[in-house]
Parts: structure tokens; C-alpha cells; sequence
């Protein structure tokens, strides 16, 4: 029995960030362990609700996690408990806890009418990591299906699927072009969001489940389908949604303009390099170098991958930053007519990097990336903006005399995705993007190419890890019964879990 008055005793209270100076002058997380007593109490507010919105198949966790149990088995101190009962949800609540948005928390019944939600996301990260330093034990499956499948990519959601399956007998290989396994986590998210000994613990634990790893093999080039399709009674197709969206604004080609993934990507790999001992500069893969050391960063974008860049400019020692953001300055609070509990509320979303520095800058628009008469950038024009839907499309009004100029050195796209990738892979799968650039299937998961599945972004677009984690489980399970497996696996009810096509 839940305490149900905890919420009346204890406010809604976070463990403290590291100190701004200290955390920008290196790459390791932003929050430390909360501590024991902390979760407990922070647990202990948790009423279990009868109708516990948190977990609800409509608003709540896309996963289905048992928010209440394990609230309640951390506040009794229950801890090995608690570490069963979110792993049978979820297979990496090590990432969830540290980056998920947390929609669970939005629907979260102490949440209404201003109030404050449990810290259901800081409770999962001290489980999952109570679960890591105990280590994370490999749970094989005690009989082979004999059957095989391929998973080609190694984010979230092809780990998850690669982890059901192995557990369920078969023999799984995930393919992966990049040198190391991860997805967006790897080599995407920067340390300081989730350092990246977290995926390593759970692929040594994968790998000791039979789970077979190969780096460095891009299918559809390395690889072709055919081949991997007479290797293996199904695939599972987890390419993400990596295609970044540019712009024709005036002056994009000049130097210092770049897509926001090409400085995460090599800002990343620096910090990788230098936890093996290699110093190395951040370059784009020809040279170019792509580091906010001393600059003036203009940043285009307001999501996560802009708070990442902004958070990365910071630690490389950038001079000055400003994000840009079309839409106005959202409200701070739910705007209860507009987003009535417990749906996913449109407010202002300030990420530990933003009290780091940098300016944002609201309802703006970019005019031109201004040239400093050798090709490379100086500056960004912006002007002031009105943005309207209108019959579904959105009509930007510019208001005049609001023109001014922004110093820049270096300039970062993140405006978003377009979708999985155009690559080889895809013909020779015979599969194709559809207008959102995404790869459609039909209700048990399997797109039009017999024995050949598709889940994570590459089927809803750029999305988020949990609903990476959420397809990859419902992928394997509908894989597992396309090849015959005894019982079901656990999926996620969630119905916006399900194929585009069953919704
Ligand atoms: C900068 C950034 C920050 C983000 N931050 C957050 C966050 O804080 N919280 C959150 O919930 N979500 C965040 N996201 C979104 C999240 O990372 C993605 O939704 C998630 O990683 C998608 O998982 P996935 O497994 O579908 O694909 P991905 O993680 O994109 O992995 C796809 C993998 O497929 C590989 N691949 C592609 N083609 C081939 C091929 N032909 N052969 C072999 N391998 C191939 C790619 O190299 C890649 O490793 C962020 C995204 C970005 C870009
Ligand atoms: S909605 Fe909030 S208070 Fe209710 S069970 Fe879920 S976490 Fe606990």
C-alpha cells in the first residue's frame, strides 16, 4: 500500500546539476547519482493512482512501465524488485531515464492544474543504475529456435528488437556501418547527456545473451540484400531517420554553414577518442575542421539536437551562441485550453544547456548568411516573424523594419529530419520512403518484402529513444512469430506503438 499522503509531506525536488563552471569544462554528465534518502522520498510522493495516467495506453509511457509498482518497491527499499519490475517494460531505462522528454510525467495526476509530477524519469535512472552496478546479468535463452535474424542498425531500436530475439532462442546479428554500436546514442547525443559507458555495459551484456555484433558493414554496399537475406530467415530493418533537412536560404554554401549532426558527430568522436587516449581535433570525415573554439555560433533550431549543439559549442570554449527559433516564446505552464492534461503540453523546454550561456533568440527568421568576402560566413540576417497554419500549411508574415545582423563563424542547421535516408539498401530490399520519407509496413510489422520488418525512426520518423525502444520490442515480437517462436514476447499496447498502417 502506497503512503498516500507523501505528496503533502514532499515537494517535487531534483537532485542538484553540477556547477555550470565545472560541468563545461568537461564532457561527463550533468547530474550526479541523486542519492539514496532523495529517491526514496521522491518515490514516496507516488500515489499510485487508480487510474494511473503515467502508464495509461493513451498519454502516458509509450512502453507501458509500471510506473507505480516500482515507485512503491523503491520506496520500501525494495531495490532488486524494482530493477525486475522496470526491466520487464523496458530494456534500456538507462537511457529513458537519463533522455527521455518524460510523457509520463505530463500525465502524471499530481501534475493537474499546475501541480508538481513525481520525478518518475530521475526514479528510473537510479533502478537502472542500482541494476548496472550490480551488473547487468545476461539472461540467454536456454534453447536455441534455430532460426536467424539480421538486424541492420544499432540504435535503440534495433538493440532492443536484438535483445528480444536473442532471448527468445534465435541467433541475432546487428549489422552496423558505423565503426561503433550505438545509433543517434553513440556517436549522436554528446556525453554530457549520457556518457557512453552506459552502452557499453548493456552490449556486453547483450553480446554474453549471443547477441553477434559487426561494425563497419554498410548493407546495401558492403553487404548486399540478397546476400543477408540467404544468411537469415528474417530482417529487421532499424536504419533511423538520419536524412537532416537543409535550406536554399541566400549564402548556404559558404564555409562555416554546416548540418548540426556533422559538428555532434565529429564533436563526439573527439570525446571518444580522447577516453582511449588519441587526442584528435573535431573534423568533418574530409578535414574540415568543425570545432566552436573562439567562435560565434549561431544555432537554427529549437529541439534537442540545437540544445546539443548549444550545450557542445559551450564546452569547446565558443565565443558567444544564439539559437534561433521560428515560433514564438511558448508559454512556461500548460495552457490548459489549448493542451488539457494529460496530453503532451506545448511549453517552454529549457535543457540543462541553456543555463550553460547562449542567447535564444524567438520568432525569427533567417534572410541570408552574410559573406565575409573570402566564401565564408560572417554573419546571419534575421528578421522578425508571424508564423499561422493555414489549411494545414504554414504561412510565415515578416515584419518589417526588425532586419539585424548576428556575428557568426560558425552556423549549425538543426531544423529537423527527412526521413531514413535514400541508400542502396532500400532498393535492393525493395522497400521505398514514402512522402515522409519513412519506411511503411503492414500490421505485423513486415513492409511489402516478405520476411523483412521495419521499426524505430526509419518507420516513424525522427522520433524519440522510447519510441525506438517501444517498436523495437514490437518488431521482434511480431518476428518472433513469423518464424514460429513458441508463446508471445512482450510488445507494448501503446496504440501509438503500432504499425503506421494499424493505426
Ligand atoms: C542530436 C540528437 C539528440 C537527440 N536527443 C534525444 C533525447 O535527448 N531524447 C530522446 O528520446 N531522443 C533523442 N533523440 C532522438 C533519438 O536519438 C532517436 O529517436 C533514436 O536514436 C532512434 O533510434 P533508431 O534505433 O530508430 O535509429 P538510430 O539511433 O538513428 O540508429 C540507426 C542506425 O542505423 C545505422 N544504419 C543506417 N543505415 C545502415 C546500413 N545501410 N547498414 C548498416 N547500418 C546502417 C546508422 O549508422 C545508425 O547507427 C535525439 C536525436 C538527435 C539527432
Ligand atoms: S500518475 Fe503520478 S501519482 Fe499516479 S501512479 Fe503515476 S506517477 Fe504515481
Amino acid at each position: 500500500m502506497p503512503d498516500p499522503n507523501g505528496f503533502l509531506r514532499y515537494p517535487r525536488r531534483m537532485p542538484a546539476r553540477r556547477p555550470v563552471p565545472v560541468r563545461i569544462s568537461d564532457w561527463r554528465e550533468v547530474y550526479p547519482p541523486a542519492g539514496e534518502e532523495l529517491i526514496r522520498e521522491q518515490a514516496t510522493r507516488c500515489m499510485d493512482c487508480g487510474i494511473p495516467f503515467c502508464h495509461s495506453d493513451t498519454a502516458g509511457c509509450p512502453l507501458g512501465n509500471r510506473i507505480p509498482d516500482w515507485n512503491d518497491l523503491v520506496r520500501t527499499g525494495n531495490w532488486d524488485a524494482a530493477v525486475e519490475s522496470l526491466h520487464a517494460t523496458n530494456n534500456f531505462p538507462e537511457f529513458t531515464g537519463r533522455l527521455c522528454p518524460a510523457p509520463c510525467e505530463a500525465a502524471c495526476v499530481l501534475g493537474i492544474a499546475g501541480g508538481q509530477p513525481v520525478t518518475i524519469k530521475q526514479v528510473e535512472v537510479e533502478i537502472a543504475d542500482a541494476a548496472a552496478r550490480g551488473g547487468l546479468l545476461p539472461r540467454p535463452a536456454p534453447t536455441s529456435s534455430g532460426r536467424s535474424v539480421a538486424v541492420v542498425g544499432s540504435g535503440p531500436a534495433g538493440l532492443a528488437a536484438a535483445q528480444q530475439l536473442a532471448r527468445a532462442g534465435h541467433a541475432v546479428t546487428v549489422y552496423e556501418r558505423d565503426d561503433a554500436i550505438g545509433g543517434l546514442l553513440r556517436y549522436g547525443i554528446p556525453d554530457f547527456k549520457l556518457e557512453k559507458r552506459h552502452i557499453d555495459a548493456r552490449l556486453t551484456q547483450l553480446a554474453a545473451e549471443g547477441v553477434v555484433f559487426r561494425t563497419g558493414v554498410n548493407v546495401g554496399v558492403d553487404v548486399t540484400a540478397e546476400q543477408l537475406r540467404a544468411q537469415h530467415d528474417a530482417v529487421l530493418l532499424a536504419c533511423g531517420a538520419l536524412q537532416g533537412r537543409d535550406t536554399d536560404t541566400r549564402g548556404r554554401q559558404l564555409r562555416g554553414v554546416h548540418q548540426a549532426m556533422a559538428h555532434l558527430v565529429a564533436a563526439n568522436r573527439v570525446v571518444a577518442a580522447a577516453g582511449e587516449g588519441r587526442p584528435a581535433l573535431a573534423t568533418l570525415p574530409d578535414g574540415t575542421p568543425i570545432d566552436a573554439a573562439g567562435k560565434h555560433v549561431v544555432i537554427i533550431g529549437g529541439g534537442d539536437t540545437a540544445a546539443d549543439c548549444l550545450g557542445t559549442a559551450h564546452r569547446q570554449g565558443a565565443a558567444g551562441v544564439h539559437q534561433l527559433d521560428l515560433y514564438p516564446i511558448p508559454p512556461r505552464t500548460r495552457d490548459e485550453a489549448r493542451d488539457p492534461w494529460p496530453t503532451w503540453p506545448w511549453v517552454l523546454r529549457e535543457y540543462p544547456a541553456h543555463e550553460e550561456g547562449g542567447e535564444r533568440v524567438f520568432a525569427v527568421a533567417v534572410e541570408e548568411f552574410v559573406d565575409d568576402g573570402t566564401g565564408a560566413v560572417r554573419a546571419v540576417r534575421i528578421v522578425e516573424v508571424t508564423v499561422e497554419k493555414r489549411d494545414g500549411q504554414r504561412i510565415l508574415t515578416t515584419v518589417p523594419g526588425t532586419e539585424r545582423e548576428l556575428p557568426a563563424d560558425l552556423v549549425l542547421l538543426a531544423i529537423g529530419f527527412e526521413g531514413t535516408e535514400e541508400q542502396p539498401l532500400l532498393a535492393q530490399f525493395g522497400v521505398a520512403r514514402n512522402a515522409r520519407g519513412a519506411v511503411e509496413s503492414q500490421v505485423d510489422w513486415q513492409t511489402g518484402a516478405e520476411g523483412v520488418f521495419v521499426a524505430g525512426d526509419m518507420h516513424r520518423g525522427a522520433s524519440l529513444i522510447v519510441w525506438a525502444i517501444a517498436e523495437g520490442r514490437a518488431a521482434a515480437a511480431a518476428i518472433h512469430s513469423y518464424l514460429g517462436g513458441t508463446g508471445i514476447l512482450p510488445a507494448p499496447v501503446h496504440p501509438a506503438a503500432q504499425p503506421l498502417a494499424a493505426r
